[in-house]
């Protein structure tokens, strides 16, 4: 375990000059306190979790100090928002700070959001606020532990800066931790501005750095895309299964690495919605929630369109075609899971797609449906969740089909109801981050009481477990959390 002036930096990004990013201080934020932290997340830079505790803490990532090592950067990229190009974005309000080497041999940004202006916030402040700081903070730990890759956050520090949004708010920062802040738009910013050498710095650092398997291939760049198609089919696959919307897909928001990544006006879903629409200011609903698997395929086009200048089109559309059955059978094989079934049939789509169809028409909790369904056996389980569906006869019709497809398993011979409470619970959370759990504990954090945020963290941080006397966070939403309205603005 190491003490916060124990780490060791290797800027590699920084490395590449000033084509890829510039260098800019961060600029502090008043009366830094620390707001809550991921210990979890410390353990990435090899951290002692009592480190949190040490003055310097706070100050290192509210922007008043700096490792002699760190080498802060804005980076520059561009990329398509709500489907029209933006030829010049980059961060407008994040630095990063530098790249720390862990005892693993692991590179890990430090990326330190709100830190201020840059060559690139354009009209904005450079500021984040201290709400959109912990929604990103609770999603970050809360998504890994559900097992969806995502970056990370180690903590956010609150300020008495005030920044204007819809209303007067505080400027706080949150140190994001990523293996790389590469975006789609990265590639989109060197091949639209026909910088095709930078682009192939670009490409040779990403290859190097992040997927050196590739460069073993006859075509690396190709073998790139690939590797990118998959992780996104995979990473998509598993949002959909858990009912995650992330509301603003925009190719600058989407990692290289294939993580869930820039978290704005995010939601999971509390009634199943296919339509869910989680960005208030989504007028189109280009990014719903069913739509999230054809945007991705879209981004992935985008990001191929970039790399033509190293692979031929063909080649890059054959790669792109991998993305649909990849993503549909990586979503079944989740389902199948989440409804506790142990082999592969054909007809398990059609069984999962009436289900969310009911759901849909009933206004089903999506969460609590699965962990409930594992509770107890089938037959008690659905008779208990028969109560929320309002179409009966479609229930009991899929409630038959759904016993005789589990009797059709061999484990229903040995009937251990106990193996599958186990195995479905460990994969149907009981603790999903709520927008109205999350709006709860902004509030508290706005009046200056940050106990609510570290507890609601502290329970999603293990989110499939019994947690005796915290149920009361496994809660539908009460009628005023039902349609909080979440806009882009942060
Ligand atoms: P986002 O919607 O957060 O993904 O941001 C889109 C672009 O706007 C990025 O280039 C951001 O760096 C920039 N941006 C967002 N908010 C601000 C802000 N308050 N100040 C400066 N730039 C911002
Ligand atoms: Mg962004």
């Amino acid at each position: 375990m190491k003490s916060l002036t124990d780490l060791t930096f290797d800027n590699r990004f920084a490395r590449l000059g000033d084509a890829f990013s510039t260098h800019v201080l961060p600029e502090p934020i008043a009366e830094p306190r620390l707001v809550v932290v991921s210990t979890a997340a410390m353990t990435l830079l090899d951290l002692d979790p009592s480190e949190a505790e040490s003055e310097v803490f706070a100050q290192l990532f509210a922007g008043h100090k700096l490792w002699n090592e760190a080498e802060p950067r804005a980076m520059v990229y561009s990329g398509h928002q709500f489907g029209s190009y933006n030829p010049r974005l980059g961060d407008g309000r994040g630095l990063l700070l530098g790249e720390v080497l862990n005892d693993a041999g692991e590179h890990w940004d430090l990326h330190l959001k709100g830190a201020g202006q840059t060559p690139y916030s354009r009209m904005g402040d450079g500021r984040a606020v201290l709400r959109s700081s912990i929604r990103e903070f609770l999603a970050s730990e809360h998504l890994q532990a559900l097992g969806i890759p995502t970056s990370r956050a180690l903590c956010v520090t609150a300020s008495s800066t005030p920044v204007w949004r819809e209303r007067k708010e505080s400027a706080a920062m949150l140190l994001r931790l990523a293996q790389s802040h590469v975006r789609f738009g990265h590639f989109e910013y060197f091949y639209y501005t026909q910088q095709h050498e930078q682009l192939k710095q670009l490409g040779e650092h990403v290859l190097r750095c992040h997927f050196p398997a590739c460069l073993e291939q006859d075509a690396p760049y190709l073998a790139l895309f690939r590797e990118v198609v998959e992780r996104n089919a995979e990473l998509i696959a598993r949002w959909q299964a858990y009912g995650f919307c992330h509301g603003v897909m925009n190719s600058d928001n989407m990692s290289i690495l294939g993580i869930t990544f820039d978290y704005g006006p995010y939601a999971f879903l509390d009634d199943f919605d296919a339509n869910f629409i989680c960005n208030h200011s989504d007028d189109s609903g280009r990014y719903s929630f069913s739509n999230q698997v054809p945007i991705a395929q879209w981004n992935l086009a985008a990001l191929g369109q970039a790399l033509t200048p190293f692979v031929e089109v063909d080649a890059l559309r054959e790669t792109l075609g991998l993305f649909l059955p990849l993503y549909q059978a990586h979503y079944l094989d989740l389902m199948r899971r989440r409804l506790g079934l142990l082999t592969a049939d054909e007809a398990d789509e059609a069984l999962i797609q009436r289900l969310l169809q009911l759901m849909q028409g009933s206004a089903v909790d999506y969460t609590n449906f699965f962990r409930e369904l594992g509770d107890s056996s089938p037959q008690q389980a659905l008779a208990r969740l028969r109560d929320d569906f309002r179409d009966l006869a479609g229930f009991d019709a899929w409630a038959a089909d759904y016993r005789a497809r589990v009797a059709s398993e061999a484990e229903a011979e040995t009937g251990s109801q106990e193996a599958r409470r186990t195995r479905m619970h460990a994969v149907n959370p009981k603790y999903i981050l709520r927008n109205y759990l999350a709006q709860q504990v902004i509030e508290a954090a706005e009046q200056g009481d940050y106990a609510p945020v570290r507890e609601l963290h502290a329970v999603l941080s293990q989110p499939f477990d019994e947690q005796p006397g915290y149920e009361r966070y496994a809660e539908r939403p009460p009628q005023w959390g039902k349609h909080l309205e979440i806009s882009c603005s942060s």
